[in-house]
């Protein structure tokens, strides 16, 4: 059609080059998914350097699904060399920004949808997910992220600025908002594509180039989004894709000086790290971190529909959702209650294969993570919390662990203060009508993603909203993401936003121009 005609004469025909992929080929959820398992490096699947490889693991039964590349440091150098020339010189720099948004629009974000089952069933083997929730979240988000960022790429615009004048003679001055260069994205493993399009979306919106480490325990979305990328006709070097190591990849490209920007999604102790490392060259840096996000469930709320939502705060994706509630803080009055009518919620979930349609719970994402969430349930008990019910693995193959209730959690223990990222409800009692009570407690935490109010008193949850210090407040709803609102944390959650206009500009920088006349 007519943009990829456009994509093509830009690029001219003979500059088409056969893209040659080896796949890892599975025949399962009566289809065949065709899986890339290389590094991506300057438009090209190839091995690692030293030719080293892991494996991924599918968490529902323990099996290895593909040997994947694991790149070193030599890799590094090579896809930042790559990025650093398209960048430069390549012609994506010289793109008009229309036809950069019609790629990630149309080419892009309609191969992709093209692909949605293969997409989302590479992540539910991969990641654990249920695949209707991949479809719908992982996957179709992704989709619409590229989307919802294709349309700033024409509409990245600078301002005249009104300054002193140098009389005689007139001064004008403006500024312009240019991509930053070469960008390194580190992402974590529960929405191993959604993180991707969070970042590179916004990315390549403002015309930057990337290199980007998935998890090392769901590196395959990533690559099969690699393979999309070169389908759809985006530049060699643009986009480049290194499965591996975060001590090893993330670190080396954290510290990079050919790189200028590092978008990082995963815990505060790495970002914290990755912060360190970006200081070797004074990288711009944005982290979305770890959350313990506080949820108030007031006594005058719709008590089913702050079941029912409460429930999808914390069990939501098995539970590893970065803005997950934490910890819930249920009025006194219908504390009870509230506990009954979750237990026999929780009793309705179908826990089992995550590619049966009508699986509501899959997996945890990996082994190490399931021990840590039992691990932390043990916590929880020693310390004296009533465990209501879960708290164990499920008996049967695979990483599977049950969803898990705590009540009389008090503010001191562990399991009121750490995430859990896994399914396991907190809930701590407060003092009928203790508002600044009960938000104090909620605002104890060095953490600040998200937060929650039930309330059908709108005066009381807008007093909330304002004192929540949290870079999100749902009221009276939970996990509403949307790709046109900012998301991103306060304290020690990190800063910078994805999604959004706001996003746009982490990955924008602002010179200002001033001509005399
Ligand atoms: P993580 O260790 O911070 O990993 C996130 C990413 O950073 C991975 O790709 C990881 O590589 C990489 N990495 C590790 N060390 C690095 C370094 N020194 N320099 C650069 N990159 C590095 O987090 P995780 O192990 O995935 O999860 C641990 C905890 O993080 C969770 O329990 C949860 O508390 C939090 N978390 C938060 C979010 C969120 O969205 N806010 C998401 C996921 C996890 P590897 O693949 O080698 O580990
Ligand atoms: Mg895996």
């Amino acid at each position: 059609d007519f943009i990829q005609m456009s994509v093509r004469k830009f690029r001219g025909e003979d500059k088409e080059e056969e893209l040659v992929i080896d796949y890892v080929s599975k025949n399962v959820n009566n289809m065949t998914v065709n899986m890339p398992y290389q590094c991506f490096i300057n438009g090209q699947f190839i091995n690692a350097d030293d030719g080293k490889t892991y494996d991924t693991i599918n968490p529902a039964d323990g099996s290895i699904i593909a040997s994947v590349s694991s790149a070193s440091l030599a890799d590094v150098d090579k896809a930042v060399a790559a990025a650093k020339e398209a960048f430069e010189n390549g012609e994506w720099g010289r793109m008009n920004a229309i036809l950069r948004g019609n790629l990630m629009l149309q080419l892009l974000a309609d191969l992709m949808e093209e692909h949605q089952e293969e997409l989302a069933t590479i992540e539910s083997i991969d990641s654990g997910a249920v695949y209707t929730l991949a479809l719908k979240t992982h996957v179709g988000m992704s989709v619409q992220t590229f989307r919802y960022f294709a349309g700033w790429c024409d509409k990245i615009q600078g301002a005249t600025i009104p300054i002193n004048q140098a009389r005689p003679n007139h001064n004008l001055t403006f500024t312009k908002k240019e991509p930053i260069g070469v960008c390194a994205i580190v992402i974590p493993w529960n929405y191993p594509l959604m993180m991707l399009a969070w970042k590179s979306a916004a990315c390549l919106a403002a015309g930057n180039t990337l290199v980007l480490k998935p998890a090392q325990v769901t590196p395959l979305t990533s690559l099969k989004f690699a393979e999309l990328s070169a389908k759809a006709g985006f530049p060699k070097g643009v986009i480049n894709i290194l499965p591996g190591s975060g001590g090893l990849v993330g670190q080396h490209l954290s510290e990079h000086p050919d790189v200028r920007k590092v978008g990082f999604t995963g815990s505060t102790p790495t970002g914290k790290q990755i912060m360190k490392s970006a200081a070797t060259n004074l990288k711009k840096v944005s982290l979305e971190l770890g959350g313990k996000s506080p949820l108030i469930i007031f006594s005058d709320c719709e008590l089913d529909r702050a079941v029912k939502m409460g429930m999808g705060a914390v069990y939501f994706n098995k539970g590893e959702n970065c803005i997950a509630a934490g910890r819930l803080f249920v009025e006194e009055s219908i504390h009870d209650e509230f506990v009954s009518k979750v237990v026999e919620e929780i009793k309705k979930m179908k826990i089992g294969d995550p590619l049966d349609r009508s699986t509501d719970h899959g997996p945890q994402n990996h082994k190490a993570h399931l021990e840590k969430l039992l691990q932390y349930c043990e916590t929880g008990l020693k310390e004296g919390a009533t465990l209501v019910c879960g708290g164990r693995q499920v008996r049967r193959p695979g990483f599977f662990m049950e969803p898990t209730v705590f009540t009389d959690v008090e503010d001191h223990m562990y399991i009121a203060q750490e995430e859990s990222f896994g399914p396991v409800m907190v809930i701590s009692k407060f003092k009928n009508g203790d508002v600044d009570g009960v938000l104090r407690r909620a605002n104890t935490t060095e953490y600040g993603l998200a937060s929650g109010v039930f309330t059908k008193d709108i005066s009381k949850a807008l007093y909330i909203s304002e004192k929540l210090e949290a870079g999100t407040v749902f009221i009276n709803t939970y996990n509403k993401t949307d790709v046109a609102a900012p998301f991103g944390g306060f304290k020690q959650s990190g800063f910078g936003k994805d999604l959004g206009e706001e996003a746009l500009h982490e990955y924008l920088r602002t010179k200002a121009i001033t001509v005399e006349y």
